[in-house]
């Protein structure tokens, strides 16, 4: 097998809702890759987004609530379907499935991190896919979106993983094709990033704000980025608009998108 054996995909709110609804194409898109990797012999683990999005949608909210105990609720209601929606796909591949949710304690804690980590290579020798997602319900950190905690998002969050793991490859895929050199939003001229190997300050200045579902935007990606080449993991940033791209990126090819390594 060339490329990447141990990898960690990680996929964003953006990417997995459309305007009115689920985005059942990147699902499906998703669990055939997913599957089709596994069975080339690759270890792989899901982090999934979108609890409170799919959530909101489920209980017919037109916004997400302002109140914490209402969005840890929505939540709850939200994960159920995600991983119902996530056992239906991967089931389609005949691939298992299994929940993990997170706290921060969870990782804070040697102990219940080496648990952690015991129960994700079970998972391995089963043969079944990891989806791992933070505990909403009971944990305020991707809620609150707040960076000073040690998750705030499901960036870092993957990252974290993937150190437990001891992934080789990190990949993230968002609603975007990568890293640009500014926001592409606001600026029609920029210009995509293919290669990082360190995360100084010029690049934390590009990456600006944030979109309308997802909490994390290119900061926390950048975050995920520094942990993982700490760590000597590579990460990629591709577009869910073309999970086929994860293909050539375990290969060691080079998709389009922004590729962190130290190697
Ligand atoms: P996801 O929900 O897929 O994890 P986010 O929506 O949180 O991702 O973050 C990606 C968004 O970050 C992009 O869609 C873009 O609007 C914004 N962004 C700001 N600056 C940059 C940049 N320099 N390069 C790429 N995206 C940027």
């Amino acid at each position: 097998m060339i490329g990447y054996k141990r990898i960690v995909v990680k996929i964003g709110t953006s990417s997995l809702m459309r305007e009115n609804g689920v985005h059942l194409q990147h699902m499906d898109q998703l669990a055939r890759v997913l599957t089709d990797l596994r069975a080339e012999g690759r270890e792989l683990v899901l982090v999934s987004s979108g609890a409170i999005a799919i959530g909101c949608r489920k209980l017919h909210l037109p916004t997400r609530p302002t109140e914490v105990r209402m969005q840890q609720a929505v939540s709850a209601v939200g994960q159920c379907e995600i991983m119902h929606l996530y056992d239906k796909v991967f089931g389609e591949y005949c691939q298992n499935v299994g929940q993990v949710l997170l706290t921060e304690d969870d990782i804070a804690d040697d102990a219940r991190a080496a648990n952690l980590a015991a129960t994700i290579s079970a998972l391995m020798e089963l043969g079944a896919i990891p989806i791992i997602n933070e505990n909403d319900s009971v944990s305020h950190a991707e809620i609150q979106a707040e960076h000073t905690r040690l998750f705030g998002d499901n960036d870092t969050l993957s990252a974290i993983v993937a150190q437990l793991f001891e992934a080789d490859l990190l990949i993230i895929l968002s609603d975007i094709d990568g890293l640009y050199d500014k926001n592409p939003n606001e600026h029609p001229d920029a210009q995509l990033i293919a290669r990082v190997t360190q995360v100084n300050s010029a690049l934390r200045e590009a990456a600006g704000g944030k979109s309308t579902w997802g909490t994390g935007g290119m900061q926390t990606k950048l975050d995920a980025a520094e942990r993982c080449l700490s760590s000597g993991i590579d990460m990629y940033i591709l577009n869910s608009g073309d999970i086929s791209a994860i293909y050539p990126a375990v290969a060691g090819e080079a998709p389009r998108g922004t590729l962190f390594t130290s190697h």
